[in-house]
């Protein structure tokens, strides 16, 4: 039985549709959120290769937008992971876990580097933090066994062009878990919505595969 599990980034309005298609397909999710950039309304905006306007979600509405989904830590205000000071690092990394964990209430067990980049000593410190693991932008078919959890690469992005011969390999691999990863703000069109629908009532169809928790995933190990 393949275990499929994804995350998205950034907690930003657009995460509202999506949890609505998640919702509808029964999919569990992680995400990974900047407990600094969410201000008293949606802002901290940016343009999504002039498509459209992207805005963070306001602090106030961000546990009922989340409400049964898993949330992850991203830092507290998306910074470089390689360019700034491994101290300032650090505070990112840690004051960003134990602030979503007051604000959620839950244990913030997972960690997403902010542009994907990372080294061995930022993912000592993602580590010595608390996290359980630490995605990265990376590739890696299958997502399991990882050389380095707080290092971790998935098996693709949700818009890799080989995504299902991707879930194919994982499917065949021992671990048996498919891990998939992205920022809702990407999906622009309604053809982009109407297909990531479409993407996940073939994964929801599929008699061999069930949708898991990021966080369950990596304990089980
Ligand atoms: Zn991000």
């Amino acid at each position: 039985m393949l275990r499929v599990v994804q995350c998205w980034d950034d907690g930003v309005e657009d995460d509202l549709r999506l949890i609505e298609i998640l919702r509808r397909h029964r999919a569990t999710a992680t995400f990974n959120l900047n407990p600094g950039l969410h201000d008293a309304t949606r802002g901290h905006g940016w343009s999504f290769r002039g498509l459209k306007q992207v805005r963070r979600l306001a602090r106030d509405e961000l546990v009922s937008a989340y409400a049964g989904f898993t949330i992850a830590n991203h830092t507290v205000t998306h910074p470089r992971p390689l360019d700034i000071p491994l101290e300032q690092w650090r505070r990112e990394v840690e004051d960003g876990r134990k602030q979503l964990q007051d604000l959620f209430g839950q244990p913030i067990l997972g960690f997403a580097y902010p542009f994907g980049t990372n080294d061995e000593a930022t993912a000592d410190v993602v580590r010595a933090a608390g996290h359980i693991y630490g995605r990265t932008t990376g590739k890696a078919t299958p997502c399991l066994p990882a050389a380095d959890l707080a290092r971790w690469a998935p098996d693709c992005h949700f818009l890799a062009p080989d995504f299902w011969e991707r879930l194919a390999a994982a499917k065949a691999s021992p671990a048996g878990v498919f891990y998939f990863w992205g920022h809702s703000y990407e999906l622009v069109t309604e053809e982009d919505w109407a297909a990531f629908d479409a993407k996940l009532a073939r994964l929801a169809a599929d008699p061999d595969m069930r949708w898991a928790e990021l966080t369950d995933v990596v304990s089980g190990l």
